[in-house]
């Protein structure tokens, strides 16, 4: 079942920088066609610490298409529980619980026509880019992409010497730019309006497909140059580690709530839970102990996604959905909070 967690062995660790490393995973065999992905996805992982359990969303940096392992890139966070863990404490050999890949966020190589990507990253925003990259260069042979990474110093760069190698490897199809805060080479500064504006003059093509990685303020700053030049936003890919800043209508929405029972459908059993006032329909499942699949419950992943088969909810956030997915009744039970009394959801839907 494609929702539940697996124990799959780390083979290896590699420490990329002074606050981040690259994690690899043996995947058995028998579980190579549930770890299936695309370039972009990302792996939901699940923890013991301390005797806490917790989930944590992080974007495949591997190649589906090239690399045996499947490898995650990993930043260590100011006081973060996970990203301390994986640093600091996590040994080759260790097992953990991964659940499959998922994700809205991907290049389908075998089927996409796209001739030309521009990707901006910022910081441990290059994992999925870097999946994207390696996939492209490789297997879409008329494709072109130019980089923009951003980063504080050159010692804080993740993965630099698998960019040197692409770099040097399509020097014709990949282009780099390295832009950091502190230098004194050439590209000084940070990815504000006025700095892609600059480094992009030439890339606002209405051809191009933008993909975009990276702190918040970097991704609301290339969407706003890339809106200025008309870049029609079905061409413009958004992935958020982060809480993503609310749309302008989405913000200051107030909702009346109070306590209501609905039905809940996962792992082919059925329950009927109390969802209370203010609570989303995930906090009532964990609260409930049906073990919700979710990693980072702020709308940024789907792994807590879930079709609605009735009634009415309100969703604070839906970054990380589709259009077409919110079309089709899907919800992400993270945000999503009963109005009526007949809701209905199916997480194996
Ligand atoms: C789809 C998706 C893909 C992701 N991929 C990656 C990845 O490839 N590499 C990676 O390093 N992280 C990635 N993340 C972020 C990751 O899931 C965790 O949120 C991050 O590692 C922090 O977890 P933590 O337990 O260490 O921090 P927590 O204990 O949860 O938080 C500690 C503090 O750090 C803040 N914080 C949390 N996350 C961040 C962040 N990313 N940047 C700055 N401050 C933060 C919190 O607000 C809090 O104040 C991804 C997130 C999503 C949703």
């Amino acid at each position: 079942m494609a929702l539940q967690f697996y124990p799959v062995k780390v083979s290896h660790i590699k420490r990329l920088t002074e606050a981040a490393v690259a994690i690899s995973f043996d995947i058995p065999e028998e579980l190579k066609q549930v770890f299936a992905y695309l370039p972009g996805q990302y792996i939901t992982i699940r923890l013991n610490i301390n005797g806490q359990t917790v989930n944590r969303a992080y974007s495949l940096c591997s190649s589906p298409n090239s690399d045996n392992t499947l490898t995650i890139g990993v930043k260590q966070t100011e006081h973060g529980l996970v990203s301390t863990y994986l640093n600091q404490c996590l040994q080759a050999g260790d097992s953990v619980e991964l659940m499959a890949p998922n994700g809205n966020f991907k290049v389908d190589i075998n089927s996409n026509a796209i001739s030309s990507y521009v990707l901006i990253a910022g910081g441990s925003g290059i994992t999925p880019l870097l999946s994207i990259t390696k996939s492209v260069l490789q297997f879409q042979e008329d494709a072109k992409i130019l980089l923009i990474y951003g980063n504080r110093d050159a010692s804080s760069i993740m993965f630099f010497e698998d960019l040197e190698l692409l770099k040097k490897t399509y020097p014709d199809r990949f282009t780099l730019i390295h832009i950091l805060e502190y230098t004194d080479g050439e590209n000084k500064g940070i990815l504000s309006q006025e700095l892609l504006e600059t480094v992009l003059a030439d890339s606002f093509k209405s051809s191009n497909h933008y993909y975009l990685c990276g702190p918040n303020q970097v991704m609301n700053n290339a969407e706003a140059v890339l809106h200025m030049h008309n870049i029609d936003g079905s061409y413009i890919h958004r992935e958020y580690f982060t809480a993503p800043t609310p749309q302008s209508d989405e913000q200051d929405v107030s909702i009346e709530s109070s306590d209501f029972t609905i039905h809940v459908k996962l792992y082919g059993k059925e329950y009927d839970i109390v969802v209370e006032s203010q609570e989303s329909i995930l906090e009532a499942g964990i609260k409930n102990n049906i073990d919700p699949p979710y990693a980072c419950q702020i709308a940024a992943c789907c792994t807590c996604r879930a079709k609605l088969r009735s009634g009415k909810v309100h969703m604070e956030s839906r970054e990380a959905l589709t259009d077409d997915e919110i079309e089709e009744g899907y919800i992400l039970t993270c945000q999503a909070h009963p109005l009526t009394s007949d809701v209905f959801v199916d997480y194996d839907g």
